[in-house]
């Protein structure tokens, strides 16, 4: 029994500010109860007493016969307060308040909203919304409509959950639309009490709920989503669409790591971690439901296609290969007795084009070879429906091989439904089929890219394996004695010790005041050296010309260091750094930066001093595992780069992953470092060191 039963499936419901007038929300909400056929019994409930819609009114909840389960709460907000106290002495297990104006109107109304959840709390009731429509269960044993929108919802597998009235009712038209059942909908407003990841957990322990789809405008509480969300998508597809932005990137940031944290980078780490699959199309995003709801997740990533008009099969083909999907060559067990019973001009390679005249037995028989071929996880059936061919005929093709496969199988219809009866009924019995039907072809390649990204991220190696491959007890103390300047940044031997005492791959490096003293380092270190200069008021430090690498002999380092010291004598706090030169390896990055209340993020990317043009760098929530790890050299647009490019050796991938993980468990064991930036890290091919040659720490004190 989950409290959010009474709120699916009450018994009993009572709507407090119910009205007589048609345009009220009052009397569209008794409307829509009515005619979606709820069982269980409705009482209207006004002070003014009476009738409405053949009911008789209860002037107030308190004289409501029989127990309620749920009420609407429709009345002025002042009274919103009073209401929900008579909801508790009657022992209404939820309330939806529709009401609004409260926090979505400035600290006021938050303060308002904060004192009906005490009430709520203290009294044993639930809340839903305020500010919001409500919530729909198709479930015949519910049949619920509690909203004021109508929009009829037939059942079906598809459970939705979003914040916002707007894109819910835009989300529900299109399945209405498109002849796709529904089974769950909730659409909470303000989500005082009740949250979307509460909504998401009883989704996810709802049977008949296959899909879930999530608008979120902001996360009011990301630790709860990701506790309650990620067991739920580790199970079914939740699919997201996230709108609206945070004031995360707003924040100016010192270092590169903060620079690169986008506005929407924590919901991208948070979606990461819970295996949520983010949409940036509200179309493609429904579309993929649909899939999802009547059809199995491809086992693997080979398309195969059957069409009777050429260049659309094309433009899958294109947009699939695009997506890292495959279109592999018939195998010829199966090509070989297809051709025997397609036409002579048909062409029996992937897509299978079978000319305009294919009817009933052609696309079976193509359909069947794809089913029967093993390099094939996925059937797209393309089809336009010629005037001389019983497209009907088509529509009972696809009912057989549906009826018979556990592969995927997809249609495109390109079709005018409203031409002719006879078209119109074929696209009826393909989606009747449980076949998603798509106009585009495009659309289609994009749901089987969508669909194989959640087959990926469902069988990706667990991300909850932490991996703890260093403990720094003495760094506690590092941090604490440490100096910092006035921006919060640690002193540059200070931050060299304590990622030393992580046990990160330090260049060999000497902090000198002289020139005596440079020379004598330089000759312990042994030429070719790089001298830096720093203070504390110099961030990019070779833009300032205080980087000189490549000095091969002493009179070039004498040259250098003469050059900085009469250049950048005006700078306070100036000192000189000596490394030794590295010869060879890719520049990347490697961060860190908190994503609010969810702790902080490591970051990975390519890097150097373009590293803000590029922006190729992929976030994580520590702490990492080292898949997960290991996924972030994957993640980048030109991880090619580091497999090796233009007769360069690969990187040495375990020496980055090892880095990755000993900054994740720095980041996790100090959470006061509020940016991190190891940049460049020079990464090696394998039997060479991969070196960290530039750093910098900063501290949030409290
Ligand atoms: P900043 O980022 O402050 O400008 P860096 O110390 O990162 O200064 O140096 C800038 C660039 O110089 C690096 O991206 C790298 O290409 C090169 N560089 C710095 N240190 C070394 C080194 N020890 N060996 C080889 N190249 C280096
Ligand atoms: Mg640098």
């Amino acid at each position: 029994m989950s409290s959010l039963d009474a709120l699916f499936f009450p018994k009993s419901i009572a709507v407090i500010g119910a009205s007589n007038r048609p345009f009220t929300i009052g009397h569209r909400i008794l409307t829509n109860l009515k005619r979606y056929g709820f069982a269980g019994s409705i009482t209207p409930v006004n002070p003014k007493g009476g009738e409405i819609l053949g009911m008789p009114v209860a002037p107030s909840i308190l004289e409501v016969e029989g127990e309620v389960d749920l009420v609407h709460v429709i009345v002025r907000n002042t009274l919103v307060a009073q209401t929900l106290r008579d909801c508790v002495t009657k022992g209404v297990k939820v309330a939806i308040i529709n009401t609004s104006g409260f926090k979505e109107l400035g600290p006021e109304g938050a303060r308002q909203e904060r004192e009906l959840v005490e009430i709520a709390r203290a009294g044993g009731l639930r809340l839903f919304g305020p500010n919001c429509q409500g919530v729909m269960n198709s479930d015949p044993r519910a049949k619920l409509y509690a909203n004021f929108t109508f929009a009829t919802m037939s059942p079906g597998h598809i459970s939705i959950v979003a914040q916002g009235g707007g894109v819910a009712e835009v989300i529900n038209n299109y399945f209405g639309m498109n002849g796709v059942g529904q089974r769950m909908y909730a659409s909470n407003g303000n989500a005082c009490d009740i949250s979307v990841p509460e909504i998401i957990e009883y989704y996810g322990q709802d049977e008949q709920t296959r899909v879930i789809v999530l608008h979120a405008e902001s996360f009011a509480d990301p630790r709860e989503f990701l506790e309650r969300v990620r067991p739920v998508a580790a199970r079914k597809p939740v699919l997201a669409l996230k709108s609206g932005t945070t004031a995360e990137g707003a924040r100016a940031a010192s270092s590169h790591t903060g620079g690169l944290v986008e506005q929407d980078t924590i919901s991208d780490v948070l979606f990461d971690k819970c295996g949520v699959l983010r949409f940036a199309s509200l179309s493609e995003l429904c579309q993929t439901a649909q899939a999802f709801a009547s059809q199995p997740v491809p086992r693997g990533n080979g398309v195969g296609m059957v069409t009777n008009a050429g260049s659309p099969a094309i433009i899958v083909t294109d947009e699939v290969v695009k997506g890292g999907l495959q279109v592999p060559r018939l195998s010829p067990q199966v090509a070989d007795p297809l051709r025997e019973k397609l036409q002579a001009i048909a062409s029996v390679a992937n897509p299978i084009d079978m000319m305009a005249t294919a009817a009933e037995e052609e696309f079976t028989a193509a359909l069947q070879a794809l089913d029967a071929d093993p390099g094939i996880d996925a059937m797209v059936v393309c089809f336009m429906t010629p005037f001389f061919v019983d497209t009907l005929g088509i529509a009972k093709a696809v009912e057989k091989v549906a009826a018979g496969t556990d592969k995927t199988l997809l249609a495109v219809g390109m079709t005018n439904p409203e031409e002719k009866v006879e078209w119109r009924e074929t696209l009826k019995r393909v989606r009747q089929a449980g076949v998603p039907v798509y106009y585009f072809p495009e659309a289609a390649a994009r749901v089987l890219i969508n669909m194989d990204r959640f087959r990926r991220l469902r069988d990706r190696p667990p991300t909850g394996v932490v991996e703890k491959v260093v403990t720094a007890p003495g760094t506690a103390k590092i941090i604490e004695q440490a100096t910092t300047d006035s921006q919060g940044f640690l002193a540059p031997a200070d931050a060299a010790a304590l990622l030393a005492g992580y046990g990160l791959p330090l260049v060999p490096e000497r902090r000198v005041e002289s020139w005596a003293e440079a020379r004598a380092a330089a000759a312990e270190l042994g030429y070719p050296v790089v001298l830096k200069a720093s203070a504390p008021g110099l961030v990019h430090k070779s833009e300032a010309g205080a980087v000189a690498v490549g000095l091969e002999n002493e009179g070039r380092l004498k040259q250098a260091f003469d050059d900085m010291q009469s250049r950048l004598a005006g700078q306070e706090g100036l000192a000189f750094l000596l490394q030794k030169h590295v010869e060879q390896g890719v520049e990347v990055i490697v961060g860190g930066a908190p994503a609010r209340d969810l702790g902080p993020m490591v970051m990975f990317g390519l890097g150097g001093i373009h590293v803000e043009v590029l922006r190729d760098v992929v976030f994580k929530l520590a702490p990492l595992g080292r898949a997960e790890a290991e996924s972030m050299l994957d993640a980048l647009q030109g991880s090619a780069i580091l497999a090796g490019v233009r007769g360069q050796p690969p990187v040495d991938r375990e020496k980055l992953v090892d880095i990755l993980l000993r900054v994740s468990c720095l980041l996790s064991d100090h959470p006061e470092i509020s940016e991190l930036d190891l940049n460049p890290v020079l990464a090696a091919p394998a039997g060479r060191p991969t070196l960290v040659v530039d750093y910098r720490v900063k501290l949030e004190r409290a």
